[in-house]
């Protein structure tokens, strides 16, 4: 009988969803090395080969289950896995293993995958040695099969289920391809709710926990969880209890999407009527969708790195150019911000343009500063964004600015690439408006004097919390000193607001603070009127603010930039519900 237990980490992508784990990094199974009597010969044989008939059967579901271009593309690993499983030369040799060699079937299993991994190898050809991978999942799942002691129902609902990934950290571009493969939910025992993994599970709605440290010591592939990617708890083995828990989720999400269905086409207020201007972050396609149907004001960030992720080679400038007109489009003409490369530190790629080997990459070479040593390349995406803005309104912003050369540099590198663009014969828009992501302490800063060459500002509040608090956005050891309500943060967006409010330039706020509902009152205190977020969280935000009286959080604005810590703060924000 499987016990149940939790595993608490911190929650990172809401939504919950029930899954069978599938270990990117399987656990050390108990390989049970004691010399086999030889009265167990027998029942360790039958023993594996139930192992051996149970994985068999797992493929077999798994290959009905599947559909369409998913059945040809993950239908041809899993007969691959068949095939191995099938294979004489491995079962007969692990028979002879436990008969002759009297070892359990678990070592027996052990000393087989390390003579095929050998072979394999040993292979000259790359493909071919990748194989050894197969070998490894197939082990693996005979392995869990042997060490797993679960109920016949919980097999039953296993089988209904897909996958919960569970691994130490998992990339943003492994991330992209997982919902593909029938992955519905992540769970890391490192990262952070802040890192790109993260950002990217919310617009993919994959429920996420990150920081889960016990994980990978106590799930073993195929244990039924539950993820709660809201409160950030792992049930491993849920019983019907939590079950039905899950059941009252599911039936919670469809009365809330109902709920907020019909904001969709309010208009974004305040109870005393002053209006709010909500834009979308973009990264997927699916998010040019949402955000036109929950009424999004334009797109307030559409982060391009995620066209350069995923790809050994660069997207050239058609294929940028196509990407960011059909942004444009699909927006029918609400205006579209363009954020230029904003590649480096955790968003490494594999096309080797980011510098993997900084060490401190955070500090390194990424967003601006990558493109000022890539000219040719940041022409390249220049050329395709201005391209697009014949086909509505586009905003260029650039990432990581620390000084005022950069602007002038990039404003250069526009003209130059407006210029050649027209003699070519090209039709683009008259006019363009190009802004910086306020993100380093530097750029608050200077931000009076910089203004002047910019005609509007995004505040980017998960860089710019790291660089003020100098803490590591991905670092899990330091979750709580990460802390977006730090005396520090809320004086300095407080001063890029006023700075840009006075200069009469916009000031949009971008990072995933705007799209979290808690801090919907606070961002209207300091005086923003702009948010860009998420559009999964966009009605929520509305909501939020259809509830506050702009003038009353004003009112309480000196209190909060007065507060001494984050107990003040609270305090604060209290008087503000
Ligand atoms: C930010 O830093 O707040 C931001 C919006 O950009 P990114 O998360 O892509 O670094
Ligand atoms: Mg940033």
């Amino acid at each position: 009988m499987s016990t149940r237990f939790v595993i608490a980490g911190t929650p990172a992508a809401r939504g919950m969803t029930l899954g069978r784990a599938r270990l990117v990094e399987p656990t050390q199974i108990g390989v049970d090395e004691r010399p086999l009597p030889e009265a167990e010969v027998e029942a360790e044989v039958a023993r594996l080969q139930g192992a051996l008939a149970h994985a068999r059967d797992e493929l077999r579901q798994l290959r009905e289950k599947l559909h369409g271009a998913l059945a040809r593309e993950v239908g041809e690993f899993i007969d691959a896995h068949s095939l191995i499983l099938e294979d004489p030369e491995l079962t007969e040799g692990l028979y002879a293993l436990i008969r002759q060699g009297r070892y359990r079937a678990s070592a027996a299993l052990k000393r087989q995958r390390d003579r095929l991994v050998a072979a394999f190898e040993a292979i000259d050809d790359p493909y071919l040695r990748s194989r050894r991978e197969d070998v490894d999942h197939v082990i693996g799942r005979v392995q869990a099969a042997l060490a797993r002691d679960t109920t016949p129902a919980e097999r039953q609902i296993a089988s209904r289920v897909g996958t919960v990934l569970v691994g130490e950290t998992v990339a943003p571009a492994e991330l992209a391809h997982l919902t593909e493969h029938g992955v519905l939910g992540v769970v890391t025992t490192g990262g952070s709710p802040l890192s790109h993994s993260a950002i990217l599970a919310r617009s993919m709605r994959l429920p996420m926990v990150v920081g889960a440290h016990e994980a990978l010591r106590h799930i073993t592939d195929d244990d039924l969880l539950l993820v709660d990617g809201t409160s950030g708890e792992v049930v491993v083995h849920p019983t019907a209890q939590d079950l039905a828990r899950y059941r009252q989720f599911q039936r919670e999400q469809a009365r809330s999407v109902e709920q907020l269905a019909r904001l969709k086409h309010e208009r974004t207020r305040t109870r005393d009527g002053v209006e709010i201007a909500l834009y979308a972050n973009a990264e997927l396609p699916a998010d040019i969708a949402q955000a036109r149907a929950c009424g999004a004001a334009g797109v307030g960030l559409y982060r391009t790195e995620f066209l350069f992720l995923q790809r050994h080679e660069l997207p050239d400038e058609e294929e940028q150019f196509a990407a960011y007109r059909d942004l444009v489009l699909g927006m029918g003409g609400a205006p579209v911000t363009i954020r230029t490369l904003d590649l480096g530190a955790d968003k490494a790629d594999a096309t080797g343009l980011a510098l993997g080997q900084e060490p401190n990459p955070a500090l390194g070479v990424r967003g601006v500063r990558l493109a000022m040593r890539r000219p040719a390349l940041f022409a390249t995406q220049l050329r395709a964004i201005l391209r697009a803005s014949n086909y509505g309104l586009v905003r260029i912003l650039v990432p990581m600015v620390t000084t005022g050369e950069e602007i002038a540099v990039v404003r250069a590198l526009i003209e130059d690439c407006a210029r050649e663009l027209r003699s070519g014969g090209h039709e683009i828009a008259d006019h363009f408006e190009l802004g910086a992501m306020i993100e380093v302490p530097a750029a608050a800063i200077a931000l009076p004097s910089l203004i002047r060459q910019l005609d509007f500002i995004a505040i980017g509040t998960n860089d710019l919390t790291q660089y003020l608090l100098a803490v590591d956005r991905n670092n899990d050891q330091l979750a709580t000193l990460y802390d977006p309500l730090h005396p520090a943060v809320l004086r300095t967006l407080h001063e890029i607001i006023a700075v840009g409010t006075r200069a009469r330039k916009p000031v949009t706020l971008c990072g995933e603070m705007a799209g979290d509902p808690r801090y919907t009152a606070l961002l209207l205190a300091l005086g923003l009127t702009a948010f860009s977020m998420h559009p999964s969280s966009l009605l929520e935000v509305r909501q939020a603010i259809a509830g506050c009286d702009r003038a009353q959080l004003l009112g309480l604005r000196i209190a909060l930039l007065r507060a001494q810590s984050r107990a003040g703060i609270e305090r604060v924000l209290r008087r503000m519900r």
